[in-house]
């Protein structure tokens, strides 16, 4: 080899991407899906283990994502896709949403802000305080302690 060795000719590097291009092909028909924020693969047929077709995120990077993502789409946009990022979260990781000024938030828990279904956000419910999110209109949504101290432990 050359004294040039350690920079990356534009051959190679295009040679690298088509493998790359090629691994992930592969591994698309082998049926696994990576996650768009961090790149891990998970089995496509898992459907609690990637949230979204477009941009596909794992658990443990929806956190992360959401905020950033959230703030691109518009009010109806938004609401669609919290919905159904909020249906996800409770169907597949068992997530139940807390009142915001209930819960010191421990950073080692999947954890987020949702708008309170039962008043849509008005802090109003048939006419007087919302119970569910004491009026704010927005709640906690938390993973349930025993499966995240699972998820780091394997
Ligand atoms: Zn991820
Ligand atoms: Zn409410």
């Amino acid at each position: 080899m050359s004294g040039n060795s350690n920079e990356l000719s534009s051959e190679r590097l295009q040679w690298l991407e088509k493998q790359l291009q090629l691994i992930k092909h592969a591994l698309a028909r082998l049926g696994l899906k990576a996650c768009s924020q961090c790149g891990t693969f998970f089995p496509a047929s898992d459907t609690g283990a990637l949230f979204g077709s477009r941009e596909p995120v794992c658990l443990d990077c929806v956190q992360q994502w959401w905020p950033r993502r959230s703030e691109l789409l518009n009010g109806r946009e938004r609401d669609v896709a919290e919905r159904r990022l909020v249906t996800w979260l409770m169907h597949h990781h068992g997530c139940t949403t807390v009142k915001l000024q209930e819960h010191p938030m421990d950073a080692q828990r999947f954890h987020m802000i949702a708008s309170c279904q039962r008043c849509d956000r008005a802090g109003i419910c048939a006419g007087s305080r919302c119970g569910s999110c004491d009026g704010k209109g927005t709640v906690w949504l938390v993973a349930p302690e025993q499966r995240i101290r699972h998820l780091h432990s394997s």
